[in-house]
C-alpha cells in the first residue's frame, strides 16, 4: 500500500508530536509514524522541566524561546499537563559556586529575564528543607514545570484535530522520500522527519547521537515540602561531562505533591535496567542538599535514554538528502524545546525567515565538526 502525503514524522514522543502539530497548522498534510504508545520514549521517561539554560548562547536562544512558546500556550493546556510555574532556585553549596550564580545572574538579567540571588539565609527561607549551611543561590522565576506524557498526548491529539494521521508501526527505512515499515508497508512522502530521539541513528545511519541513560525517583505526596524546582550548580559539570558516569541534585515538585528526584547519566550503558549503585549515588547526592529526603517513601524508580549530540544542541533541520530532515538530539532539554523545535522545523520547510538564528542546530555543524577535528588529529599525528 502506498500513501502520499506532504510530511511524515517518525516518532511520536513530544518532539514528533510538537513537529506534526506545527506543519499541520501551516496546512500541510501530515502522517506520523510510532512503534510503540506514543510518548513512551524519553517521554515517558523525562522529568518535565521547562528551563532557561546557557552553557551556550544557541542553548539560551532556543531554552528561552521555547520557554516563551509553553508560556503562549498555557491558557490553553489541560489540567493534566500540571504546568506549575515554580521556578528553578540554583543552588550554590560553597563560595564559589556563588561566583557562577552571579555570573549567571548577570547574564540572565542582561537578556531580560527575571532573576534574584539569595544568601543563604534567603535560601534557606525560601526551601526550608534545603541544609542550613548551604552558601544560596540564584532565583530564575520563569522556569515551569509539567508533566511530559500528558504534555505530549495534548500535542499529538491536538495535531490529529488538525487532520494528522497516526499510524502504528515499526519503521525500518526512511530516506529518498520513501518510509518503508517493517511489515512491508511503504510510504511515500515530499518531507521525511527523523524524530526517534536516541534511536535517530538507527534509521538515519551516521548522525552523532549517543544514548545517554538517567534515573529519577517520584516519592509520594509531600506538599509543601518543595516549592521550587532546586537544581545544584554542579548539574552544570555532570551535564557537560561526556565521559564516565555522573549524578547530580536536581529535585523538581509536582502539582500533585510527589517530588522527582534526578538526576544521572550514563554513556554506553545500553540496559535499560535500574541500576541500584547509581540510584544510591543520587540519593546520597541529594541528601547533602536536603538531608530529608532519605526519609521519604519512594513509589517508583525507573530509567530512560536522552538523545546526546557532541556539543550539546540539537540537530534540526535539513540532511544531505533533500527529503529527510531531522529532529533529534535533545539530550536533558527536548521537553523544554519541544515547541521551538516544531516551529524551526517548519521555519526550513517553508524557507521562512525564524526568530532565532538557524544555523546553530543545523545537523551539518556536527558533520563538520567531526571532519576538522579528524582532519586535526591527522595533521598532528
Ligand atoms: C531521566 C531523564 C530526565 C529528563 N528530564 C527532562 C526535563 O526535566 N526537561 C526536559 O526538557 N527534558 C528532559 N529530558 C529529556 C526529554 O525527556 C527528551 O529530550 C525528550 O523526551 C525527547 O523527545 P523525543 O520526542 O525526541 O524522543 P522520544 O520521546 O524518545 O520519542 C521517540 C519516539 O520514536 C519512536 N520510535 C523510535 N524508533 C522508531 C521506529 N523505527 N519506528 C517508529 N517509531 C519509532 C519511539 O517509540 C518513541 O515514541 C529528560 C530525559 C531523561 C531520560
Amino acid at each position: 500500500m502506498i500513501h502520499t502525503c506532504d510530511v511524515i514524522v517518525i516518532g511520536c514522543g513530544i518532539v514528533g508530536s510538537a513537529c506534526a502539530l506545527e506543519c499541520a497548522r501551516a496546512g500541510m498534510k501530515v502522517t506520523v509514524l510510532e512503534q510503540d504508545t506514543p510518548g513512551s520514549g524519553a517521554t515517558a521517561a523525562g522529568m518535565g522541566h521547562i528551563v532557561v539554560m546557557d552553557d551556550s548562547p544557541a542553548q539560551f536562544a532556543l531554552t528561552s524561546y521555547s520557554q516563551s512558546l509553553w508560556k503562549r500556550l498555557i491558557p490553553e493546556l489541560p489540567i493534566n499537563v500540571e504546568y506549575h510555574s515554580c521556578g528553578t532556585i540554583w543552588v550554590a553549596a560553597d563560595d564559589e559556586e556563588m561566583a557562577e550564580a552571579r555570573r549567571k545572574q548577570a547574564y540572565y538579567a542582561a537578556e531580560g529575564l527575571p532573576v534574584e540571588m539569595l544568601d543563604s539565609a534567603q535560601l534557606h527561607e525560601a526551601e526550608p528543607n534545603l541544609d542550613p549551611s548551604l552558601a544560596g543561590g540564584l532565583r530564575v522565576f520563569s522556569d515551569a514545570v509539567l508533566y511530559p506524557p500528558s504534555a505530549a498526548a495534548y500535542l499529538i491529539q491536538q495535531a490529529q484535530q488538525h487532520g494528522v494521521s497516526l499510524v502504528y508501526g515499526r519503521c525500518v527505512q526512511a530516506s529518498r522520500g520513501e518510509v518503508r515499515l517493517a511489515n512491508g508497508t511503504r510510504l511515500q512522502s515530499r518531507i521525511i522527519v527523523n524524530a526517534t530521539g536516541a534511536v535517530s541513528p538507527e534509521l538515519t545511519p551516521g548522525i552523532l547521537v549517543k544514548k545517554r541513560k538517567g534515573h529519577l525517583i517520584i516519592t509520594d505526596r509531600y506538599p509543601g515540602f518543595l516549592n521550587h524546582q532546586l537544581v545544584e550548580l554542579g548539574y552544570l559539570k555532570s551535564a557537560h561531562s561526556t565521559l564516565g558516569d555522573s549524578v547530580a541534585f536536581n529535585v523538581q515538585p509536582r502539582k500533585t505533591g510527589q517530588l522527582l528526584i534526578g538526576s544521572s547519566r550514563q554513556y554506553d550503558a545500553e540496559d535499560g535496567g535500574v541500576d541500584h549503585t547509581i540510584v544510591a549515588s543520587m540519593i546520597e547526592r541529594a541528601a547533602l542538599y536536603m538531608p530529608k529526603l532519605p526519609s521519604l517513601s519512594a513509589l517508583r524508580i525507573w530509567s530512560g535514554f536522552r538523545a546526546a549530540t557532541p556539543d550539546k544542541l540539537p540537530l534540526i533541520g535539513p540532511t544531505e538528502d533533500p527529503t529527510l530532515f531531522l529532529a533529534t538530539g535533545h539530550e536533558g532539554l527536548g521537553i523544554t524545546t519541544s515547541l521551538a523545535t516544531a516551529r524551526l522545523l517548519l521555519d526550513h520547510l517553508l524557507n521562512r525567515p525564524s526568530e532565532i538564528p538557524l544555523t546553530p542546530y543545523l545537523p551539518s555543524r556536527v558533520a563538520a565538526t567531526v571532519r576538522d577535528s579528524a582532519a586535526d588529529s591527522v595533521a598532528h599525528a
